[in-house]
């Protein structure tokens, strides 16, 4: 997927620097899930070595003035994107419909299929999520300006600097993200203002805006989204608790996952699409209205973003084999870790709606965290 996006810049990290050096700025930084579980190997460690407070840390001694987190916005992307699912199961319209977190994916179905975009789930990322409420919930918090905010995300491809740079991801005037970093372009700032990443200790992320669930942190995985969709649909459909957190039948390694999973009286059938050499057939046959599918998930890197295209570079393909497994391991050890696995009882997020949303799908919400998708169709023809 990376050659879609020329937007790989060692300038960008320069451009932080500058920014970091500026005490007008209040800077607010935020880094994608598969992050923490690739970072350190740029600094020698495991493949997979999990280190989200040492990233914490090290964002704190580059001079960040919060350290949030985009696993927080990805509990916020599944209340979201959970009720709308719900609501078009219920009205069976629109159908299927899929996920939009990953912009090579949105970008392609743009290009691909624009007559089928009112297929796509409205939400934002979860990395414009995050970039919209640290520059309205955030500012009001810290009493700060949106215009005087810096919102930096680290990602762990090149295609998430296309998305932040679209016409349409702004907040109060001001670009929701201004700016993002890879996960290469984190250790390489991290190693050029000397500091000991090793040796760091532990620390925390920021609260209310860095707290996530176990269902935040396997957004980093393919299948991940829609587990963690299926754990929150599941108890907001009925009532009762899922039986079991460890969605297998989404875990798998193929192309093209699917199940049917008893939700209720409902039966609800999905996919998981990994990589997008699979997903022009799934187009076709919602096209011609054979799709039999309620939901379905699209990731354009075959492992999802723990093996996208701004993570630590590994030549070999053994090596890469072996990395991604690592990877996917320590974000699913990451979930099991966690007290609260389910982004609706992620207790900051109850905060969130109670104090600034209202509820999802709600006014605030549809204003701040659902965006359009726009026909690039004609566009790519003509170039
Ligand atoms: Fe980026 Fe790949 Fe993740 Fe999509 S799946 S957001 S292209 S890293």
């Amino acid at each position: 997927h990376e050659p879609l996006f020329a937007a790989y810049s060692s300038g960008d990290i320069q451009k932080v620097k500058a920014v970091l050096a500026d005490p007008k700025r209040f800077k607010v930084v935020q880094c994608a899930p598969a992050i923490r579980v690739s970072l350190a190997e740029e600094f020698g460690l495991p493949f997979g070595t999990l280190t989200p407070g040492k990233m914490a840390a090290a964002l704190r001694r580059l001079k960040f003035d919060r350290i949030y987190d985009t696993n927080f916005a990805a509990d916020v992307t599944i209340m979201e994107e959970g009720s709308e699912l719900i609501g078009r199961v219920m009205s069976g319209e629109r159908l299927p419909m899929f996920t939009s977190c990953c912009p090579a994916w949105v970008k392609h179905a743009e290009t691909a299929a624009p007559e089928l975009l009112n297929h796509l789930s409205s939400c934002k990322s979860p990395m414009q999520m995050g970039g919209a409420l640290f520059k309205t919930y955030g500012a009001e918090l810290d009493g700060i300006a949106p215009a005087d905010i810096f919102s930096v995300a680290v990602m762990p491809c090149t295609c998430k600097k296309f998305e932040c740079s679209r016409e349409e991801m702004n907040v109060e005037g001001c670009r929701e993200v201004d700016l993002v970093i890879t996960t290469r372009e984190l250790a390489s700032l991290i190693k050029d203002q000397g500091i000991d990443f090793i040796h760091l200790p532990e620390e925390p992320f920021d609260s209310p805006l860095g707290k996530y669930s176990g269902a935040g942190s396997i957004f980093g995985v393919t299948g991940g989204v829609m587990e963690a969709a299926i754990r929150t649909g599941y108890e907001l459909i009925t009532h009762e608790q899922i039986p079991n957190l460890q969605l297998d039948f989404v875990r798998g390694e193929e192309g093209i996952r699917t199940a049917e999973v008893q939700i209720g009286d409902l039966e609800l059938k999905v996919a998981v699409v990994a990589g997008l050499k699979y997903v022009d057939a799934v187009l076709a046959k919602v096209g011609e209205g054979t799709c039999p599918y309620h939901f379905i998930e699209v990731m354009a890197c075959p492992e999802g973003c723990v093996s996208g295209g701004g993570q630590p570079k590994l030549l070999l393909e053994t090596q890469r084999k072996c990395a991604y497994q690592a990877r996917k391991s320590a974000v699913y050890r990451h979930d099991s870790h966690q007290k609260v696995r389910k982004s609706h009882e992620n207790p900051d997020i109850i905060k969130l709606y109670k104090d600034f949303l209202g509820e999802p799908l709600g006014d605030t919400s549809h204003h701040l965290l659902h965006t359009k998708f726009v026909d690039r169709s004609v566009k790519e023809e003509m170039s």
